[in-house]
């Protein structure tokens, strides 16, 4: 019995066992490592390609089993097991890595792999189709998200072929895919956290323009706000955070607000049913001012943030009408770029 989901589901078909294990292109001077080896249907025919082998599996049974597989056999002295987490793991040196993985950590291993100090030269990988798809998908494409840029950023992604839910026993509820990673040698010169706290913001909704991912929400001007103080206490620029005074409030109080020329903008004025009642006039006037008094109660750095983050959107990369699903890698690292320029940082 399973006390949690492992994702234990061996690979009972030879043929795809040997397929994987080919298109991984090994050089007998290779070491692999292989992610949850299970009972080791891989694990041999690795043995036999490679030099060395480290599989980390979770399951002490499994372990064990794959253990006894190879006692014996002169392949014994080429395979280390580690028993463990392979995301908690420390990972030695490894010039491929093989994996019919357990699903629920794909996202954390792909980016255990693109993160480690000298990535693999390639990773042959299987996961349920959805993920392996979302891996490989272009901008426009209906599976097209932060995944895929993020990981594009870092390596080229191949697809390698389908494999149905019965080559597996007991059988997934979905179907599967192997893909190919290569991490980009050498790595890309860009911050990850500064990159993928970039794209975060740009694909809480990715069909929504950059303009309101980046200033419809409050929160997320905060956000940048609160991280651009950061970085001028720690680049000793001076800044004016100070709290608004009587007398600005007495400014905006004051301030004239007329709501008809606003309306007017949209409505005919020779159609008397388009036009705004008084008292709807009034109340407009009146949300307009509490909204201009409560920016600046928020602060002259909010309101610096939010003209820096429009003009690199609208007047520096023109980017602000794009949707996140259409915008390719250049176009992320051309905000990137003259967001950075502007002292505006996601990390
Ligand atoms: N490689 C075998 C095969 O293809 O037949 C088994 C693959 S099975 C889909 C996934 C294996 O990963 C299981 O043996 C499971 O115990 C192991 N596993 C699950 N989570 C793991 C983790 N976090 N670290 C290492 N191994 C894990």
């Amino acid at each position: 019995k399973m006390d949690k989901d492992l994702g234990q589901h061996i690979l009972k078909n030879p043929g795809v066992a040997s397929a994987i294990v080919s298109k991984a292109s090994l050089k007998q001077s290779d070491h692999v490592l292989e992610v949850g080896p299970g009972t080791g249907n891989l694990t041999v025919l690795i043995l036999k390609a490679a030099k060395a082998v480290t599989a980390v599996e979770m399951d002490p049974r499994m372990a064990a089993e794959l253990t006894k597989r190879v006692q014996g056999t002169p392949e014994a002295k080429r395979l280390k097991v580690m028993l463990g987490d392979v995301i908690k793991t420390e990972l030695p040196h490894f010039d491929v890595c093989i994996s019919n993985t357990p699903y629920q950590i794909s996202s954390p291993l792909v980016f255990k792999l693109l993160s480690l100090p000298h990535p693999p030269r390639s990773c042959i990988l299987m996961f349920q189709r959805e993920f392996a798809m979302r891996l490989f998908a272009k901008p426009g494409e209906k599976l097209y998200s932060r995944l895929s840029v993020n990981v594009q950023m870092w390596a080229k992604v191949s697809h390698i072929m389908k494999v149905g839910r019965n080559n597996f026993n007991p059988p997934p509820l979905v179907e599967s895919n192997v893909v190919r990673i290569e991490p980009k040698f050498p790595r890309p010169q860009i911050a990850y956290e500064e990159w993928d706290g970039l794209l975060r913001i740009a694909f809480v909704r990715k069909n929504r323009t950059l303009r309101a991912s980046f200033l419809g929400t409050a929160a997320v001007v905060e956000l940048l706000a609160s991280n651009y103080r950061l970085f001028c206490a720690q680049h000793d620029i001076a800044l004016d955070d100070s709290p608004i005074g009587p007398e600005e409030v007495a400014e905006v109080e004051a301030m004239e607000v007329d709501a008809e020329e606003e309306f007017n903008g949209f409505s005919d004025p020779d159609d008397p049913d388009d036009q705004l009642p008084d008292f709807f006039k009034h109340m407009q006037a009146e949300g307009k001012k509490r909204n201009g008094l409560n920016r600046k109660r928020k602060g002259r750095v909010s309101e610096l943030v939010r003209e820096k983050v429009r003009k690199v959107l609208e007047d520096d990369t023109q980017l602000a009408d794009k949707r996140a699903r259409l915008c390719d890698e250049s176009d992320f690292l051309q905000l990137l770029y003259a967001f950075n320029q502007e002292s505006i940082h996601f990390s």
